[in-house]
């Protein structure tokens, strides 16, 4: 451990969570439901599940390094150039693509407290520190964040809209507001994973706003509203420029074909995201009214999950997976007294309702 530098040394690991068969194995029960990595409880485009068929015929071959096709269907549905696209192995790769580009050892990069774990990761592996600036109401404090970037002569700032894990959301108005008043050689990575979770009132044309801020990078995934999370997949738009050196590090081939060919047909079925949606918002409903019932606070979210405030969340944790429902403890967020559950089918948010209904009673 020693051979590696001193702030490699001090990352702590990002935790993911641990897939429904080993669980299953470790607890020796069956049919356990995971709500816990705000994945899409309908599965994927079937339309994109013909397409990785069809992808494996080639399988033998490079992907297209450059991504042309699916760079082409995101400039047809977004209006940008073909050289504002990055293509990434996720959206995490965006976020480390824009850090390795950005940033180098000594450099500054300013994120919200609770924001997206992986933002202090990829600070952090290339030598630079990240300045954690105090929420407000879980949120980003955009004002804050603003004197906090300019005071520590920051490079980066991330951003995300909505936030993970607290499904808190930043108007139009207040990111414009932020956008004009940022010192332009400070970049932005706003990070829109779950963007498409967005009801109609929010929507707003953030990829509208590079003509006016070349410091923009607009993140987005195909991992959530998508249903792609296994295969990897990842996009940004930016100024050609900061573009252009976010290529320069990323690897020749980080996205492979089959997960080009899905992106490609997934971006086309406009009718599936329209069905997540519509899961999505009653299965808020479902499991924000149930918690309602039984008196636990939760943070109104915009996404496709929702934290909610439970004594003991470790043991809690541990009782709903006994229990056959896997959540999320989100105390690395520095929100211990917190859990994160992801939106499922009907079903499976009343086993997570009863289930937690089950274990609070215990408690007493
Ligand atoms: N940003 C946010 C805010 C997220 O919650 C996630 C997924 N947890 C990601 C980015 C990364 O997702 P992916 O790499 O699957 O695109």
């Amino acid at each position: 451990a020693e051979l590696a530098p001193p702030y490699i040394r001090a990352i702590a690991p990002y935790q993911p969570g641990k897939p429904i068969s080993e669980l299953e194995r470790e607890l020796g029960i069956t049919g356990i439901v995971k709500l816990a990595s705000n994945e899409n409880p309908l599965g994927c485009s079937p339309k994109a599940v013909a397409a990785m068929h069809e992808a494996i015929k080639t399988i033998a071959l490079y992907p297209d390094g450059n991504g042309f096709e699916l760079k082409d269907a995101l400039v047809q549905r977004y209006g940008v150039a073909h050289n504002q696209v990055v293509l990434g192995n996720g959206s995490n790769d965006m976020l480390e693509l824009a850090a390795r580009a950005f940033l180098t050892v000594g450099d500054k990069a300013v994120y919200s407290a609770h924001a997206f774990a992986v933002y202090p990761l990829a600070v952090q592996e290339v030598g630079a520190t990240g300045v954690s600036v105090p929420a407000v109401d879980f949120g980003h404090d955009l004002k804050a964040m603003l004197k906090a970037a300019v005071e520590n002569k920051a490079k980066l700032v991330f951003i995300a809209n909505p936030n993970n894990p607290t499904g808190t959301f930043l108007s139009p108005a207040d990111l414009l507001e932020f956008l004009r008043a940022l010192p332009p050689q400070i970049l932005v990575v706003l990070d829109e994973a779950y963007n498409e979770y967005l009801p109609e009132e929010c929507r707003y044309d953030s990829v509208a706003w590079l003509k006016e801020f070349p410091n923009l990078i607009v993140s987005r995934t195909f991992s959530k509203a998508y249903g792609l999370a296994g295969l990897r997949v990842g996009y940004a738009f930016g100024n050609a420029q900061v573009v252009d050196m976010m290529n320069r590090v990323r690897q020749p081939f980080n996205v492979n074909s089959i997960a080009q060919a899905a992106a490609v047909a997934a971006l086309a079925d406009e009718d599936f995201v329209r069905k997540t949606n519509e899961l999505n918002r009653r299965g808020m409903v479902q499991v924000t009214e149930g918690l309602a019932k039984l008196g636990l606070e939760y943070i109104p979210s915009f996404g496709n999950f929702v934290a909610f405030r439970i004594g003991g969340a470790t043991a809690r944790y541990r009782r709903l997976l006994e229990l056959g429902v896997i959540v999320r403890p989100i105390s690395n967020y520095d929100m211990p007294d917190w859990l994160r559950v992801s939106i499922g089918l009907e079903t499976e948010n009343e086993k997570f309702l009863s289930a937690l209904k089950q274990a609070l009673g215990e408690q007493e």
